[in-house]
């Protein structure tokens, strides 16, 4: 009756902890999400991709090095120096020689130019000589009139399954330092192909090779880039210039609505930039998988805080409630519970005016009890009074502590005459009944005044008037009920 007045201000308050509860979750881990996100971003462009197109860059250097190393030792063999500027004599022997070399070092073809007869010699014999202007021979002219000992060329074929081959074509000088002719190895350079089956199993990772001109020499397969050019492509052609550019560096462009996170890095002796990419949707997929998952698991949380909070503040709630309107020493209602029933009860009436009794009952001669017995015997018989009362009412019926040794009674759907016949049972009950412990043999005696509610009655005059006849029964010698009409 009194507790469905504050429901309301009961669920704002619920609602408003959920909400300060929410609103600071959300805000902690949307933060700490971004937070995340940038430093995760900033890992994979600055150490993760760096790092992979490092590796790629030292695994080509190591498999380059042995080749440039045997390219070397052929164009400083005395051997051959001494073989060409003695006239080329007997070719079964350089023959020979460029055989043991291809076969040794496990390369597929090993060959020795002379600048002065334009031969080329073969590890399987002379072909035939080369020519100025013929394109196929033009790495020849251009190793004649280069400054550094050797260059690495590159020739390879998209078609025979990304097969690179490499030749390292090697000065040869005479002993007073003049050029005197070109010598080397080929090898197939299947790091490359290696690499990119590696990093296809292994990583959400593209791989490109570029050349000095933007050209995709060699894709990963599933590469984001599919154009000839990165100059052409969407997106990345915006930092095209950029990216050749720069010996290497990182970068990022977006391609239909995604964000592409790239590294390049110049491998100087291939003249070519090998290119990783990560889509960052990917990269960012476990912390976003995370962030979801928290967010799962601090909604449970929050509404079982909820729920415990709500049960807990309704349990709180209603016990303070009953406190309000309990009487403490008897455990039956106390006057602020009767007051407002009986407002009730008169409000109710004017619609439904169902008849109703009030019945005073007040215990005869306590002061004595408390005198003789002490105010805690005392005590113990008002208790006592009380549960003989409340045992014998409906439960309908409400009965209060109205002060003192003083109990009242509101008897619903209850004439005057029926109100006075369970005043006189209730009075036979007290009297009768043992008040303290059963041995004791202290009987108390109670007095009642009984009024009906009357149509224009409102509580004062109602319960004056069960005043009134109470104080008759008093004065009528006690242990009596005595009814007054209105
Ligand atoms: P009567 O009603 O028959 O005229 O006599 P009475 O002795 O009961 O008279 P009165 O109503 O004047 O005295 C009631 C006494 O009850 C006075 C007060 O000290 C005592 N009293 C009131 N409340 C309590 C209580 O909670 N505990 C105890 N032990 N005594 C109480
Ligand atoms: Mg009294
Ligand atoms: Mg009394």
């Amino acid at each position: 009756m009194f507790s469905s007045s504050s429901l309301p201000s009961r669920g704002r308050l619920i609602v408003l902890i959920g909400g300060i509860l929410l609103l600071g979750f959300l805000t902690t881990n949307l933060i700490s999400f971004r937070v995340s996100t940038a430093a995760l971003k900033a890992t994979i462009l600055q150490n993760e991709l760096p790092l992979t197109s490092s590796n790629i860059y030292a695994e080509i250097q190591t498999d380059l090095l042995r080749p440039i190393f045997v390219s070397s030792l052929m164009s400083n063999d005395t051997f051959v120096k001494d073989w060409l500027i003695n006239g080329e004599q007997d070719p079964g022997q350089v023959t020979r020689y460029l055989d043991e070399i291809r076969a040794k070092y496990d390369v597929f073809t090993a060959f020795l130019i002379s600048d002065r007869t334009k031969q080329y010699y073969h590890f399987s014999g002379p072909t035939k000589a080369i020519k100025a202007g013929e394109p196929n021979d033009d790495w020849f002219f251009r190793v004649a009139e280069m400054k550094q000992p050797y260059e690495v060329n590159i020739d390879f074929n998209m078609a025979q399954n990304m097969e690179i081959t490499i030749f390292i074509n090697y000065r040869v000088l005479d002993y007073q330092g003049r050029f005197i002719g070109a010598t080397g190895v080929g090898l197939k350079l299947d790091t490359v192909t290696r690499i990119l089956s590696h990093y296809r199993t292994s990583y959400q990772r593209g791989i490109y090779f570029l050349d000095g001109d933007g050209n995709i020499t060699v894709r990963s397969d599933g590469a984001v880039i599919q154009e000839a050019n990165i100059k052409t492509a969407p997106g990345i052609s915006t930092i095209a210039a950029e990216i050749l550019r720069k010996p290497d560096g990182y970068f990022e462009y977006v391609r239909d609505g995604e964000t592409m996170l790239l590294t390049s890095r110049f491998i100087p002796d291939l003249g070519w930039r090998v290119i990783v990419e990560q889509r960052e949707s990917e990269a960012l997929s476990a912390l976003w998988r995370s962030f979801v998952t928290n967010l799962a698991i601090g909604i449970v949380i929050i509404l079982l805080t909820i729920g415990t909070i709500a049960y807990a503040i309704n349990l709180y709630q209603t016990r303070l409630e009953d406190m309000a309107v309990t009487d403490k020493l008897t455990g039956i209602g106390n006057r602020q519970l009767l007051d407002i029933a009986l407002d009730q009860t008169l409000k109710l009436r004017r619609r439904v005016p169902l008849p109703m009794s009030v019945l005073l009952i007040d215990i005869d001669r306590f002061k004595t009890i408390n005198d003789t017995r002490g105010h805690l015997k005392g005590d113990e018989a008002i208790r006592s009074v009380a549960q003989i009362l409340k045992d014998r009412v409906r439960e309908s019926d409400l009965l209060a502590r109205w002060g003192g040794e003083e109990f009242i009674l509101l008897a619903h759907n209850c004439r005057l005459p029926h109100a006075q016949e369970l005043a006189e049972s209730l009075r036979e009950a007290v009297a009768s009944a043992p008040i303290l412990t059963p041995d004791d043999g202290l009987r108390v005696t109670v007095s009642c005044g009984v009024a009906e509610c009357s149509d224009d009655d409102d509580a004062e005059t109602l319960v004056g008037r069960a005043d009134r006849a109470l104080y008759r029964a008093k004065e009528e010698g006690r242990n009596r009920v005595v009814i007054e009409i209105a």
